[in-house]
């Protein structure tokens, strides 16, 4: 199954944008790259709206029929686990097998032995090509991967196996995360992990670590770039290291979850790509919802309506829609706009307070956080939320091609 070397996590709340999402990926192609296009949704997102994963297989099919899409494209079954697998078998062809939870609960000491037993010969200095400094491993150390690491590794193992049993092997593409932990893994704890995915058996391609800083949904990384930088150039060094070193796919790649919007290590991460010739999936699939909200906020009439509406409510519910989300935004309630003098903004107000521009005194880091996890309050409005979709969807499309093509895809891989 061919995966570019570049592939994005597309798909959006509504499945209405599967065509403007696919359009980016199109312009990429006429400029010469080649992304594949993944489209995923957590079964979260499924719970929260009232979608089916055969709602996200049919958009990623009408997108790509409608737009004579020829090359590889993928359905992602983001984030799941044994107990919700069986509901994506069929209409997923990309499975996101997901261990947070099991990480930090021991394995057995016998197996925790035979690890280490196996893996004796990274014990002492170890050099891996691409990365000056030499890692020092000893004994404990592993010890102490094995013990929080193993047991996750061994869930992934049956998730992985149950789904070969459905599907047949190399009929999907599988991708290990552990980006929902505490802690941040470091290389040394990935090169152990990646060891544990190759004696499992799991022809892993891409990996979803949890990266150090905050990666909050639709705003920018939180935390120190350059600390980021380094340890994503020795990630993706160790990613190189074990695809040769283990049994592993040799296109094994790194996955960076939340990863839309994350403008300021945007530039340090393509350096490094170019500098091992390495691969990267990137899952954005959130902030399309949010070029939806700006889209309709710039049609003004009905469009702005809805805008400010689902403002005003977010805000009322706002303990509600945080919870789900708790480890993945940081509002600052108080600074929040009111919602009386939002009522009375006109439509550029809105949609330059929404729109990720940085640079825009207007931009609202706390409203576009709160309108990211209010897609609830939209789906509740039916049918008065869709017919606005269609009527102003010419508008809502420029917004979403754009957003990706020119934020997304072009500083991170052209
Ligand atoms: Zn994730």
């Amino acid at each position: 199954m061919k995966l570019e070397k570049f592939s994005f996590g597309i798909g959006d709340r509504f499945g209405r944008q599967g065509k403007a999402q696919l359009a980016a990926i199109i312009k990429a192609k006429q400029q010469g790259l080649n992304i594949t296009p993944v489209w995923n949704k957590s079964n979260r997102e499924h719970t929260i709206i009232g979608t089916t994963p055969q709602d996200t297989r049919r958009e990623a099919d009408d997108a790509v029929s409608a737009s004579a899409w020829t090359d590889p494209y993928f359905v992602d079954a983001d984030h799941i686990g044994l107990n919700n697998v069986d509901a994506f078998i069929e209409s997923s062809d990309f499975f996101t097998l997901d261990v947070a939870d099991f990480i930090g609960h021991s394995a057995q000491k016998s197996d925790i032995q035979a690890f280490i037993e196996k893996h004796k010969k990274f014990i002492g200095s170890l050099a891996i090509p691409g990365i000056d400094a030499t890692f020092e491993i000893t004994e404990q150390q592993v010890q102490a991967i094995a013990a929080k690491c193993l047991l996750a590794i061994k869930e992934a193992g049956k998730i992985y196996r149950h789904i070969e049993s459905a599907k047949g092997s190399g009929s999907f593409i599988t991708e290990v995360s552990m980006d929902e932990t505490d802690q941040p893994q470091t290389p040394v704890e990935m090169l152990f992990i990646l060891a544990a995915i190759a004696e499992e058996g799991i022809p892993a391609r891409t990996i979803a670590p949890k990266f150090t800083g905050r990666f909050n949904k639709g705003v920018d990384y939180v935390g120190d770039v350059q600390k980021f930088a380094k340890e994503f150039e020795a990630d993706v060094a160790v990613v190189a290291f074990a695809a040769n070193e283990f049994d592993l796919p040799k296109d094994l790649k790194l996955s960076v979850h939340s990863g839309s919007d994350k403008f300021s290590i945007y530039g340090p991460t393509a350096g490094t790509l170019k500098k091992f010739d390495a691969g990267l999936h990137l899952k954005t699939a959130g902030t399309t919802w949010l070029e939806e909200l700006i889209g309709l906020a710039m049609a003004g009439g009905e469009g702005l309506e809805i805008a400010r509406e689902v403002y005003a409510v977010a805000v009322s519910r706002i303990d509600e829609l945080c919870t789900p989300y708790a480890t993945v935004i940081d509002i600052d309630i108080a600074g929040l706009p009111a919602p009386e003098a939002v009522d009375q903004w006109d439509a550029d107000a809105f949609a330059s307070a929404l729109r990720h521009d940085q640079s825009c005194q207007r931009y609202d880091l706390n409203l576009r956080q709160l309108l990211h996890i209010a897609y609830k309050i939209a789906a509740e409005m039916g049918p008065r939320y869709f017919d606005a979709l269609d009527k102003y969807a010419d508008i809502i499309a420029q917004n979403v091609t754009d957003n990706i093509y020119e934020r997304h895809i072009k500083p991170l891989f052209m």
